[in-house]
């Protein structure tokens, strides 16, 4: 996620090419669903079938699932608590919260009973009829109905718009370190198991949809193709299905991803281009809203380049589509990352804060959709590394920094890369990240010291990480990284492991300041 405002407030191969590491496993969780929205009710009526393999040495008598629609239910869910405690607002009226339900587990053969995790109604224990065997299989479903929320916290719909994230039962990880369930929160992310998504979306024909994954809808795919390539070229023109009568059903495939987001409005003006990798070719979406001010003219540019930013810094982009989303317009949050496509929710900004905003979630791909760490428990290796990431590339490409904004000094554009950067990480330097780095996301104090630790302050430490290292022995540490933990669950020990393993150097004394509360102090 990406949050502009408080920091400018208070500133003023692909599959299964990594080396295998010695012991290590990981679950994986196939899902199929079948979904409908209903745009008048703000509802999604589905079912979902799961197949759930187990990979872990051990025998699991029980599942942990995420129902993170009813973090919106009430005001007495996790999320509910922490929105309470930043001083905003909980949706009052039963027409804006959120909820899922009609939910009846089955394994195919039994019904299966589940009971909520103490008050978090968000998480839920599924006991499993039979035990499940280390190397065996489950396959459960159950249908489901979501009430969307009125939008808010990466999820809902506003007006035509529907933004369908964390909308689906879904499995906690079970990985070497035990269950990981968690509650929705605002203020810390997410974890979750790898797999293969095959989803339909039954929807009336006059929406345009962005999702995770490939359309395997020939003709709408040709339409988007099309009508993309030339608003891509020219000024926003209206496309063609705002008229459409009756419903369509588009079918999506994700391989290899742990999640699935999808977006639809009437209204989306589609824009398209592709891209070519070492890998293939990779189509380019945005779908943005009609504004004559916009500056999404230029977002296919703005995350090609970020796509080959990330893939010089760490490695292949896995997938055949990348797209970006321009969320409601009353919504400055920043932006919000899922595997392949993105939600962008800046609508007041300037040409380099855009390019700012969807490349650090276009690197997300990178650190969270590929590289998927625990982010709950450790923020910092997904936000500030990839804080990190694009820090280097606004200062590349525009010797700007979206953090310090229209603060910094005219001279400063004048500086090489290195300088630039380095003025930049001693300003940054002076935020007060009073928590130390290695801090759980449910353990911030409150949304300021979330923000300035996890995001920069990290960042912070990977400068001085590089430092530390030299920057092109750094670069080749990372790509090590990326090439070892790609579609796998690394923890801050391994990251280290890595790190040590490729430069052959001591790094104790960096991650020690992991645990160092406040400011760096001028180290930056
Ligand atoms: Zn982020």
């Amino acid at each position: 996620m990406k949050q502009i405002c408080f920091a400018a407030c208070l500133l003023i191969s692909v599959i299964g090419a990594a080396q295998d590491t010695a012991g290590y496993w990981q679950q994986k969780v196939d899902y199929n669903i079948d979904v409908q929205l209903d745009d008048r009710r703000k509802s999604l009526s589905g079912r979902v079938t799961m197949n759930y393999v187990n990979n872990s040495p051990d025998t699991l008598e029980y599942l942990w699932i995420h129902l993170w629609p009813n973090a919106y239910k009430n005001e007495n869910t996790a999320l509910a608590a922490q929105v309470k405690a930043g001083k905003k607002k909980v949706r009052k009226s039963e027409a804006d919260r959120g909820f899922i339900d009609s939910l009846a587990f089955s394994d195919g053969t039994n019904s299966l009973q589940f009971e909520f995790e103490g008050t978090n109604i968000d998480v839920a224990k599924l006991s499993l009829a039979a035990p499940l065997y280390p190397g065996s299989t489950v396959t459960i479903t159950t249908p489901f109905f979501v009430k969307l929320p009125f939008y808010y916290s990466r999820s809902g719909y506003e007006g035509n718009q529907f933004m369908v994230c964390q909308w689906y039962p879904k499995p906690a990880v079970y990985d070497r370190k035990g269950w990981h369930p968690m509650p929705y929160l605002e203020h810390g992310e997410f974890y979750s198991e790898f797999g293969r998504y095959d989803v339909s979306i039954s929807l009336p024909a006059s929406y345009v949809v962005a999702a995770t994954g490939s359309l395997q809808n020939k003709q709408e795919l040709a339409q988007y193709k099309e009508i993309g390539k030339v608003n891509n070229n020219n000024p926003e023109q209206q496309q063609k299905f705002n008229g459409a009568n009756g419903t369509k059903t588009l079918r999506y495939l994700a391989e290899n991803v742990h999640d699935f987001a999808w977006f639809a409005d009437k209204d989306f003006i589609i824009r398209y281009d592709t891209l070519a990798t070492d890998a293939g070719v990779v189509d380019v979406f945005s779908y943005s809203q009609p504004s004559r001010k916009s500056q999404w003219a230029n977002s296919v540019q703005f995350i090609e380049d970020a796509v080959r930013h990330y893939q010089s810094s760490l490695g292949q982009y896995p997938y055949p589509v990348v797209a970006a989303v321009e969320g409601p317009g009353n919504s400055t949050s920043g932006g919000m990352e899922y595997p392949m496509v993105t939600l962008i929710t800046s609508p007041d900004a300037t040409r380099e804060s855009l390019d700012g905003v969807i490349t650090h979630e276009v690197g997300h791909n990178w650190l969270y959709g590929i590289i998927a760490s625990n982010e709950r428990d450790h923020a910092w290796m997904d936000e500030g590394i990839n804080t990190f990431y694009q820090f280097r590339y606004e200062a590349e490409k525009y010797r700007y920094n979206s953090v310090v904004g229209k603060y910094i000094p005219k001279e400063f554009k004048d500086l090489s890369t290195e300088e630039f950067l380095s003025r930049i990480y001693k300003a940054l330097t002076s935020l007060p990240g009073k928590q130390p780095i290695e801090t759980t996301s449910a353990a911030f104090t409150d949304r300021d010291q979330y923000g300035i630790v996890v995001y920069i302050k990290s960042s912070i430490w990977m400068y001085i990480l590089q430092l530390e290292m030299g920057e092109e022995a750094l670069n080749k540490a990372m790509q090590l990284y990326f090439q070892r933990w790609k579609f796998r669950h690394p923890y801050p020990e391994d990251f280290r492991q890595v790190l040590e393993e490729s430069s052959g150097k001591d790094l104790k004394p960096v991650f020690d300041l992991l645990h160092v509360e406040n400011n760096f102090g001028g180290k930056g």
